[in-house]
C-alpha cells in the first residue's frame, strides 16, 4: 500500500514484509549502480523488462514495476525528487519530511539501491536523526559500506547483497551477507538459513539465504528452478507468511529462577548474572 505523501512515497509492508514495516523503494536497476547477476529493469513508459547481459536472476522489484504502472510511477517519483534534491542536506530533509513517524522499522529499498554516495549519508544521517527506528536493507553498494564501516549508525543494519560488481568487498571487511539460492537444497550445502520475512536482516549476525522468487525469464536456469519451486513449495513456500513482530513459536526462557536467584544467560554484550529475587 502507498501513502500518499506531497514529497516521498512510503509504503508499509508487502506480500512478505509485516505491515508494521514502513518501506521505501526507487526504481530498480535504474538506481542500482553495482548490480550485476539480479541487473533487471523496467521500462519507465512501457514497463517492458530489460534483463542485463550478466543477468542470472531476474529483479523481482522489476518484475514487479513491469506489471504495475502505479508502483512504478511511485518508484519514479520517488527517485527524480532525490535526484533532484542533489546535495546531502537536501536529501537529509527531503527524507526527514515525509518518514513516517509511527514505524519501528523502515525498510531501505524493497526496490532499488543507493544510487550515490551522497544518497547513502543522507540516509546515513536520518538513521542518526531518528535512533528509534531500526533502518535495514540489502543492497549491493558494498564500496559505501566498507568506506564509511567506522561511521554506521547503531540503527542502521545493512545486509551485502551477494551478486554485485563488487562482492570482492564482503570477505575483505566482513559483511554480512545475503545470496539467492535457486533450491532449499542449495541452501542447506552452503550452510545458510533462508530468510523468508526479513526477520535474518533485522536481526541476524551471520549470513543467510534467500530462495529465488518472481518470475525469471524463460528456459533459463532461473526460470527452471522458479518453475520447480512454485510446484515443491508452491512458491516463495513460508515467504507468503508475513513478518511476525511477535514471535509464534514456543517461547525460549532465558530468564528463569532458580534457588530464590534470578538467573539470566551469557550474552556477548555483558556477563552472566543473577539476582537475588524478593
Ligand atoms: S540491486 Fe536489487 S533492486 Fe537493483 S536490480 Fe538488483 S535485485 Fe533489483
Amino acid at each position: 500500500m502507498i501513502h500518499p505523501n506531497k514529497k516521498l512515497n512510503f509504503g508499509s509492508g508487502n506480500a512478505k514484509l509485516s505491515t508494521a514495516i514502513a518501506t521505501f523503494s526507487l526504481p530498480a536497476g535504474h538506481s542500482c549502480p553495482f548490480a550485476k547477476e539480479c541487473f533487471s529493469k523496467s521500462n519507465r513508459l512501457t514497463g517492458q523488462i530489460i534483463d542485463g547481459k550478466h543477468c542470472k536472476f531476474r529483479c523481482f522489484a522489476a518484475s514487479q514495476e513491469g506489471l504495475f504502472t502505479s508502483v512504478r510511477k511511485a518508484r519514479w517519483a520517488n527517485f527524480e525528487m532525490m535526484k533532484n534534491a542533489g546535495t546531502v542536506e537536501k536529501m537529509t530533509r527531503t527524507i526527514q519530511a515525509a518518514l513516517p513517524y509511527n514505524y519501528a522499522y523502515v525498510r531501505v529499498h524493497v526496490s532499488g539501491d543507493f544510487f550515490s554516495e551522497k544518497y547513502f549519508l543522507a540516509w546515513l544521517n536520518v538513521a542518526l536523526n531518528n535512533p528509534l527506528i531500526t533502518f535495514y536493507g540489502y543492497t549491493k553498494a558494498t564500496p559505501f559500506i566498507a568506506k564509511y564501516k567506522k561511521i554506521l549508525p547503531r540503527n542502521f543494519r545493512f545486509t551485502a547483497s551477494k551478486g554485485g560488481t563488487c562482492d570482492n568487498l564482503i570477505g575483505k571487511h566482513k559483511l554480512i551477507s545475503a545470496e539467492v539460492v535457486f533450491s532449499v537444497k542449495e541452501a542447506e550445502q552452503k550452510g545458510l538459513e533462508i530468510d523468508h520475512d526479513d526477520s535474518h536482516a533485522i536481526t541476524s549476525e551471520k549470513s543467510f539465504a534467500l530462495l529465488l522468487h518472481g518470475t525469471q525469464p524463460a528456459g533459463s536456469p532461473a526460470g527452471q528452478a522458479w518453475e520447480k519451486i512454485k510446484k515443491t513449495i508452491g512458491g516463495y513456500g513460508e515467504g507468503s507468511k508475513r513478518y511476525h513482530m511477535a514471535t509464534k513459536k514456543e517461547p525460549v526462557i532465558y530468564i528463569t529462577v532458580r534457588n530464590g536467584e534470578v538467573v539470566y544467560p551469557r550474552r556477548k554484550t555483558n556477563t552472566p548474572g543473577k539476582f537475588s529475587i524478593a
